[in-house]
């Protein structure tokens, strides 16, 4: 390379440096919550905090809890310097300083983000739980709010008795979109594949200010009930933003591009009330799932 292309080269990197500094928009701070869950949160985590930053849109620092039994008052995070926390937790309860914490930033404005088991956790936390909308296990039951899916393309809010949560065999499965004007869904495929994860069934919970964004249908000959499952779901609590998927039981199904970019979009609308990140050219199409490799 010649001196004269090597300095129009360095030039125009420089101006390409200037013109990103401009006009990116300060990355969101995202804090993952872990350390106790009965899925494999070691290997999770670090998808989710590539799948995060890959874009570009985020830094991400994680926090993780003490083991299992051990002592919780010890678990602090510093959840206001953050402008999302996502929680990749099922687990002990947190001590009551740190449940109010969690409250009050969320009631303050700031996003939070529940994937897979998270909405296993704390059954006898009514303010988690309005957070949240819905969950599994954990001593769930008619107790805890009705059962909400869709039958016949409606919204059914569903008081009958029975435990919360259940699932299937892991399989792939088609993901229909119920709202294609929501920030997060705006512009995706209104079915698409998602790739071999567990398909929750059963969640029950306050289900309040909660909108179900998207479904996935759970047949009865693989666990389900002929319902069609929330699978996207935001709500608003306090003035803070929640995004929910039960999507997300292990590092594989987290690679699916379809999971990576509604963890994107539901994290930035979870912080900012806002999408900017698009649907990307591997999104994946109602024939077949496609993955990367994070
Ligand atoms: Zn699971």
């Amino acid at each position: 390379m010649s001196y004269r292309i090597l300095a129009s080269y360095f030039l125009l990197l420089t101006l390409a440096a200037t013109a990103v500094a401009v006009d990116a928009p300060p990355k969101l701070k995202v804090l993952i919550i872990d350390g106790q869950n009965n899925h494999a949160w070691q290997s999770t985590t670090p998808v989710m905090k590539k799948a995060l930053e890959s874009c570009g849109r985020f830094t991400v620092d994680v926090a993780t809890s003490p083991p299992s039994k051990k002592d919780m008052s010890t678990f602090k995070p510093n959840f206001a310097a953050y402008d999302v926390v996502l929680s990749n937790y099922n687990g002990d309860p947190f001590s009551a300083e740190t449940r109010q914490a969690l409250l009050d930033y969320v009631k303050n404005g700031g996003g939070f983000v529940v994937v897979h088991a998270a909405d296993n956790a704390f059954g006898d936390w009514k303010e988690f739980n309005e957070m949240i909308g819905l969950g599994g296990w954990g001593g769930r039951n008619e107790k805890s709010g009705p059962y909400v899916y869709f039958k016949d393309g409606k919204q059914v809010v569903d008081t009958s008795k029975g435990h919360g949560g259940g699932h299937g065999p892991q399989h792939p499965f088609e993901i229909i979109v119920r709202d294609t004007e929501h920030p997060i869904t705006k512009g995706m495929p209104t079915n698409w594949m998602h790739d071999k994860d567990e398909l929750y069934t059963h969640l029950r919970g306050p289900a309040q200010n909660m909108k179900i964004l998207a479904t996935a249908l759970a047949p009865k000959n693989l666990g389900g009930r002929d319902f069609d499952e929330p699978m996207l779901i935001v709500l608003d609590y306090g003035r803070g933003h929640v995004f929910h998927t039960p999507m997300g039981h292990a590092d594989y199904s987290m690679k699916c591009s379809g999971f990576i970019t509604s963890l994107q979009r539901g994290t930035e609308w979870a912080a900012t009330g806002k999408v900017t990140l698009p649907i990307p050219e591997d999104f994946p199409k109602a024939d077949a799932p496609t993955s990367r490799g994070l």
